[in-house]
């Protein structure tokens, strides 16, 4: 995910064509394309290939004919001051835009989108993390991407993915060839084919995943917006009770409890475990039924729908949209404090703070009447604001979640022969579950030309692997070192990966890794990781916190808050800032006194979880 490197390149080097790729085999341990500029000096192919460097295969992104916008305004009060524009931070800003509020996105680096951007090397496009894009269906209230950039005045034409996922599980004595499950489009088709593998617990399958719907039909009904605001929880209630009855008996409940209580095949059990662990990271016990209730439907209701041209398509347009509502989405804008200032709490002589403005590392200053971090919880408090100021819910927050891994990436380019007869995008492999959790357990590989060519030159495919890894694994490590250990471990990958791609050593033309480290550098994530998990069972998505902080002014958004990681998740969790935002700079109606009440009420059960 060397980000920086492709977009660096943007003024010095030539872009490369299709036809720079190379036509004939390629050795593994060196994915090699012909240099850039020998092809540009003759034209033509150059039998001789080079081993494979960064900056002999860049390809500039953002192309050098696009201005990227580093400035906005200093001399204003923005209505919010957005630290980041990640999905988390772009969908916040979408929203406030819409309603007319006066907004600023500063982000650190030369795109948007964040883990959910795009970058270009050799003429491929590469998603930088996610590819598996829920929440763009057409139907429903959850469709929240769609809607996201529909409130802009934005669409992305996209392809449907005919399956979410296909598992390659351990092999057992009842799966001496390993367990393989297609998770279906069609949900009646995905019931039947793990009712096959499950003869035995067909009803308990199916009375699970029923569960689920119940979860999700309610979510699908009820306008998705802040769920700190009481009158507008009331008012959905007044229009749709039931859905809101049974939102409330699950918000406390986590999927492995409901899982057994209808499953009992302890194999079964493990694969609800990785159905929940590819998007949480973690197993049942710790991954709340309403969040499952999401991710288990809309795949099948709106379906997984890959957006035409690359996921970064998706913010690029929100921030193309932001501008044209007005506000501004400045990026090599690094922000290096939140600026707090000392306020009268209440009547009396109680003083508190509160969040007027951020400061970059270049010096400027922009200030709001709402600052909204982006960024991660430990990068918010610990980095933006300082350790010796984090308040008490902060610290009980860092009790009940820690920092989930970072992940390995293998960005890859092969011929178009390594994909043959393959039609589903997204694979998982584990080959023991005693390792699910462990670093480099679960590998996670996505093969988005599959359903969009254009992210490669013709005759070639796009392949994404990535497998859970800690930082610590890549620390203290010589420059050399380093190096031969990201050969190493990419090399351990591949050789995986022929489990599901036979032949992909030899058709590989290029090859690129990304540590954590990487993720940290460029995500600007702390130790890059993949977001909170919880460190104990939490009680379902109470435990979570949602937008508001203690830091009066100072909101969260993004994967550090409710609902969590994922694309969709976030753009939830930006729907939701947004709408409390809007009610407290009295843009929208609310209710002030309830509104601390039952503020007072949320934070409370959440503490104590
Ligand atoms: C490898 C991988 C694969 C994934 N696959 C999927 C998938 O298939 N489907 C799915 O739905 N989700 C997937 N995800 C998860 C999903 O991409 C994330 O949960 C989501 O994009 C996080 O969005 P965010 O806005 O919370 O944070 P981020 O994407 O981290 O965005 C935060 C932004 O803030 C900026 N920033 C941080 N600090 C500062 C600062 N001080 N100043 C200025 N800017 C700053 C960063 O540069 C970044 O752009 C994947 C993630 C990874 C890493």
């Amino acid at each position: 995910m060397q980000l920086a490197n492709a977009a660096f390149s943007a003024t010095s080097r030539a872009p490369t064509s299709c036809s720079a790729l190379p036509r004939s085999s390629a050795p593994l341990r060196h994915a090699v394309l012909p240099h850039q500029n020998l092809v540009a000096e003759t034209g033509r192919l150059q039998p001789k290939h080079r081993s494979l460097k960064p900056e002999a295969t860049k390809t500039p992104y953002p192309p050098p004919s696009r201005v990227i916008q580093t400035d906005a305004p200093t001399d204003v009060e923005y209505d919010a001051v957005i630290v980041g524009g990640g999905m988390g931070g772009l969908a916040t800003a979408a929203q406030l835009v819409a309603k007319g509020a006066k907004v600023v996105v500063l982000e650190k680096y030369l795109l948007p989108g964040g883990s959910a951007a795009h970058f270009k090397r050799a003429g491929f496009t590469f998603d930088v993390g996610s590819s598996m894009m829920f929440g763009m269906g057409q139907e429903g209230t959850t469709n929240l991407i769609t809607k996201c950039l529909q409130a802009v005045g934005r669409q992305l034409p996209t392809v449907p993915d005919p399956t979410q996922v296909v598992y390659h599980l351990p092999k057992s004595e009842r799966f001496p060839q390993g367990l393989h499950v297609s998770v279906w489009r069609r949900y009646e088709a995905f019931l039947t084919e793990l009712g096959e593998r499950f003869p035995h617990e067909r009803a308990g399958i199916r009375a699970f995943y029923d569960e689920c719907w119940k979860v999700f039909n309610s979510l699908n009904v009820l306008e998705l917006k802040s769920l700190e605001e009481p009158r507008y929880l009331l008012g959905q209630f007044a229009v749709q009770p039931l859905a809101c009855l049974t939102l409330a008996s699950m918000v406390a409940a986590n999927t492995g409890e409901v899982a057994r209580r209808h499953i009992k095949d302890p194999e079964l059990l493990r694969f609800i475990d990785i159905e929940c662990f590819i998007w949480s990271t973690v197993s049942a016990d710790l991954t709340p039924m309403i969040n499952s209730g999401m991710v288990f439907c809309d795949r099948h209701f709106g379906g997984i729908n890959y957006p035409v041209g690359g996921v970064g398509r998706i913010g690029e347009e929100l921030a193309e949209g932001i501008i044209e509502h007005g506000g501004h989405v400045a990026y090599k804008a690094h922000v290096k404090e939140i600026l707090l200032a000392e306020e009268a709490a209440g009547g009396g002589e109680q003083r508190q703070q509160r969040a007027v403005g951020v400061r970059l590392a270049d010096g400027r200053v922009f200030r709001g009447k709402t600052v909204i971090s982006n960024a991660t919880r430990w990068d918010t408090f610990e980095g933006l604001i300082g350790e010796d100021k984090l308040p008490t819910s902060e610290k009980l927050f860092r009790q009940r979640y820690k920092k989930s891994p970072s992940f390995f990436s293998l960005h890859m380019g092969v011929r178009a022969e390594v994909l043959r007869g393959l039609s589903d995008c997204h694979h998982i492999l584990l080959e023991d579950w005693g390792k699910m959790e462990d670093a480099r357990g679960v590998v996670f590989l996505s093969l988005p030309s599959l359903l969009d060519p254009s992210l490669a030159p013709p005759g070639y495919h796009v392949v994404h692997a990535f497998t859970p890894d800690w930082i610590d694994n890549w620390q203290d490590l010589s420059p050399s070192e380093y190096e031969a250990a990201k050969e190493a471990v990419s090399d351990q990958l591949c050789e995986r990966l022929e489990a599901v791609l036979p032949g992909l050593r030899e058709g590989i033309v290029f090859r690129e890794a990304g540590t954590p480290r990487t993720h940290r550098r460029y995500l600007s994530r702390v130790d890059g990781s993949y977001g909170p998990i919880p460190s104990r069972r939490p009680l379902g998505m109470l435990s979570m916190p949602l937008n508001t902080t203690d830091i009066r002014g100072l909101y969260c958004v993004g994967d550090s808050t409710f609902p969590g990681q994922g694309v969709n998740a976030v753009v939830f969790s930006g729907f939701g800032c947004a709408h409390r935002v809007l009610c407290d700079l009295g843009r929208e109606p609310t209710w002030p006194l309830l509104d601390q009440a039952y503020g007072r009420l949320l934070a409370a059960v959440r503490n104590a979880s």
